[in-house]
């Protein structure tokens, strides 16, 4: 161990829930691309996904720490937090900017699990990454919003019961601030499936229970506003520093599932008459990818206490989300070079946690954008867009 560890009766606790959840659980639903309910369940049941919850709302009112180590050590054990890591950071907006009728109406509910909110709907097929071309647009009609349009990529949508949806509430200006005009709702998916939401899911590499969805005249209350109407780009910007550090967390776990397992693996298989990790050639990648993972990871934990102590923290959540996830990408790549053609064997788990952590150079939100932020933002560079 190069580093001490966090939150350590954290980490040995979902240690011993993961172990319930062998790789023979999640291949099974890999190749259904199925949802893990039952490891969502259980997460839900022992507390892990409400400790960032306040103890007020029934959470446990930890800090982003704890989050993040149960976080990495699911993704260590070889399962994927994927299915249920929304929770964590999307509760945040109502939490930060929610009123208090709102807060004590919801956030109970889902510290207890009784209601779920996993679906965070930002993205849409038009606009990419320039969120604030977004063109899902919400009419105020007395006591209703009117929402019309389409978001793509919205992950979890089938499995949630609340979405926390941003869209536009008055249309672009070219000439002012272009992130004005943007609002949160809280969409309660229970009532709207019935009322103008279609959900579409889209199979992709991965069992990620993504989705396309589309709104028709689709109403939700007026009191389901979060915050001020207008303001919604900055509630989602103030969200996405722990979305980027949680996602981080997962790449660090995603690193050590591959770290471990190609060090076990060049111990004891025996090529030429020598176990392979006696070869500097096998030895050497796996010692890099420990490098870069630890690297990362004292990234992660220092993005991740700027965070609790409320200072900006910005630049640090993507640069540790860009290193994290660069690092487990190297390391995955590593894994499956070391094992040789078994790399490619479903049964070791190694392809599909391949496929898994190749996704978090894209989303949510994919390199490039990070080295420009860090360009602009912190080198003093010229902006290209
Ligand atoms: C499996 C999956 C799950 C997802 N879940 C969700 C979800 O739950 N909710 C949600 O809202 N979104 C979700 N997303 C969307 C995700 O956040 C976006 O895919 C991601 O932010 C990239 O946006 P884009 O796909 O529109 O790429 P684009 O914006 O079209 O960019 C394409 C490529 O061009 C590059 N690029 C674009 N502009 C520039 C520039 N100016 N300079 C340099 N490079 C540039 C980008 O870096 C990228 O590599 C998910 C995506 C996937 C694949």
């Amino acid at each position: 161990m190069s580093k001490v560890e966090t939150h350590p009766e954290i980490r040995d606790a979902v240690r011993k829930l993961c172990a319930r959840f062998p790789g023979q659980y999640w291949r099974a639903l890999d190749r259904e691309r199925a949802y893990p309910t039952e490891f969502v369940k259980a997460l839900t049941e022992a507390g892990w996904l409400s400790v960032l919850i306040p103890e007020q709302y029934g959470g446990s009112g930890l800090g982003l720490s704890a989050a993040c180590a149960v976080l990495e050590e699911i993704h260590r054990s070889g399962a994927n937090g994927a299915a249920c890591h929304a929770q964590m950071y999307t509760m945040g907006t109502l939490l930060r900017h929610g009123g208090e009728a709102q807060k004590d109406k919801w956030l109970p509910k889902i510290a207890s699990g009784e209601i779920r909110l996993q679906a965070f709907g930002v993205t849409e097929p038009t606009s990419g990454t320039d969120t604030t071309r977004i063109q899902t647009f919400a009419k105020r009609v007395g006591d209703q919003y009117v929402v019309n349009g389409s978001k793509i990529w919205i992950s979890r949508a089938e499995h949630s019961d609340l979405m926390v949806l941003l869209c536009r509430t008055s249309p672009r200006d070219d000439n002012g601030k272009t992130s004005d005009g943007m609002s949160v709702l809280l969409v309660d998916m229970r009532e709207a499936k019935c009322n103008g939401l279609t959900i579409k899911p889209v199979r992709t590499m991965l069992n990620h229970a993504t989705t396309e969805l589309f709104f028709d005249n689709m109403e939700v209350p007026a009191e389901n506003l979060i915050g001020r109407e207008g303001a919604g780009f900055k509630y989602i910007l103030d969200g996405m520093n722990a979305e980027r550090i949680l996602i981080a967390s997962e790449c660090i776990g995603d690193g050590r599932f591959f770290i471990d397992r190609a060090s076990a693996y060049a111990k004891d298989r025996s090529v030429f008459g020598r176990a392979i990790g006696e070869n500097q050639g096998v030895q050497f990648p796996i010692a890099r990818a420990h490098v870069q993972v630890t690297a990362a990871s004292l990234m992660v934990d220092h993005a991740a206490q700027l965070f609790e102590a409320g200072e900006p923290c910005g630049s640090e959540a993507n640069m540790a989300k860009m290193t994290a996830s660069e690092a487990s990408w190297y390391a995955a790549d590593m894994c499956v070079q070391t094992h040789g053609g078994f790399g490619f064997a479903e049964e070791y788990d190694i392809e599909r946690k391949f496929r898994e952590t190749r996704l978090y150079q894209v989303a949510p939100i994919s390199t490039n954008l990070i080295l420009s932020h860090v360009a602009t933002h912190v080198l003093g560079l010229p902006k290209s867009f």
